[in-house]
């Protein structure tokens, strides 16, 4: 019978959903380091081989999973941010799908060993293509580790489509930046096929991350940014008329604290450096802007890249405008050229 509609099981399910959240070996290491953050860890230790197309290593100092609620991790839906759709209003965590471990372990062959401070003994799952082949008690200290080999082992349509062990390193490694800007109170160590790549010292100041990641060229011509309005409030650092980009690189932009893709914020910032750098070329900014959460929409993609804003126009005008006044009252600008 032709048309014979069937229902889906589980595990299929979980595959075809695993598409959307799991594109690459970055994309399990962005999931996996934004549970750590909203399990309010104070350090995180990435280690990565082979562009993680063979391993992929996360050890968290966060609160943990208990025992009991190991297996309920690995379940789609299964999430422990939001009860309800209201709770979208009021999200402050990364996460509130809970899709990303039922998709990652669903490709790859997952281990997990965690711990809450709460149970005397840690706990230790192998999942293999979503499912659980081992569940075990262990000794281990508090927070969690997962550990993920063999990405796409099941769907080799999609591993061979993986790139090369340095583009995919290169993904990562511009991913985990990312990161780490927009959380200076985690200390980030990261580690790629043995070699240490970055270590954040975690003291919550946004500078330290930028020197750590770009050194002192970049910090040594930043300013200062740390406006209220209304609408919104931001902080972090702008590039002055001595560093600019030829790409977007630079441009590291945060709502409350998640790193986002927005045309309207990075039109403002390009608007307000007019003149001050010349024409095609990209402002350096690192800016995190809080806003509360019912003034905008992050769940339009599973990636939660993009963001939407209840009132574009406002923060675009408001923002273009401060950023202009800031950067013409900067004493580090003043000796600029005009580029018409
Ligand atoms: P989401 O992050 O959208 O809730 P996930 O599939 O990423 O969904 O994770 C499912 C649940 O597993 C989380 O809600 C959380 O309770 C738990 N969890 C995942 N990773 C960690 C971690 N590193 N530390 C503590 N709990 C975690
Ligand atoms: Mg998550």
């Amino acid at each position: 019978m032709e048309n014979k509609i069937n229902i889906l099981d589980d595990l299929t399910i979980n595959k075809i959903a695993a598409g959307e959240v799991v594109e690459r070996p970055s994309s399990v290491v962005k999931e996996l380091i934004e549970n750590c953050i909203d399990a309010k860890s104070r350090k995180i230790i990435i280690e990565i081989v082979d562009g993680g197309k063979k391993s992929i290593r996360i050890t968290d100092n966060g609160i943990g999973i208990f025992s009991s609620e190991v297996e309920k991790s690995f379940l789609r839906h299964a999430t422990s941010k939001i009860k309800k759709i209201d709770d979208l209003y009021d999200l402050y965590s990364l996460g509130f799908r809970g899709e990303a471990l039922a998709s990652i372990s669903s490709v790859s062959k997952l281990e997990m060993i965690t711990k809450t401070k709460e149970e005397p003994i840690g706990t230790r799952v192998m999942v293999e293509g979503g499912k659980i082949v081992l569940k075990e008690p262990v000794g281990c200290i508090n927070g969690t580790t997962i550990i993920i080999r063999d990405i796409f082992y099941n769907t080799p349509v999609r591993q061979k489509f993986l790139k090369s062990t340095h583009a995919e390193t290169i993904n990562i490694s511009d991913l985990i930046n990312k990161l780490a800007i927009g959380n200076p109170a985690v200390q980030f160590k990261y580690i790629n096929n043995n070699k240490n790549m970055l270590n954040t010292p975690g003291d919550d100041k946004l500078l330290s991350v930028v020197r750590s990641i770009y050194g002192k060229d970049i910090t040594e011509n930043l300013i200062e940014v740390n406006y209220e309005c209304n609408k919104f409030s931001l902080y972090g650092y702008i590039g002055n008329n001595n560093v600019y980009r030829s790409n977007k690189n630079l441009q590291h932009i945060y709502i409350n604290n998640r790193f986002v893709k927005s045309k309207i914020i990075l039109d403002a910032i390009n608007e307000s450096y007019k003149s001050i750098i010349p024409i095609n070329k990209h402002a350096v900014c690192f800016l995190n802007m809080d806003i509360k959460p019912s003034a905008i929409d992050v769940n339009i993609h599973p990636t939660k890249l993009e963001v939407k804003f209840e009132d574009e126009q406002e923060i675009y005008i408001e923002l273009r405008d401060f950023l202009r006044r800031k950067l013409l009252s900067s004493s580090l600008i003043g000796k600029y050229e005009t580029y018409e």
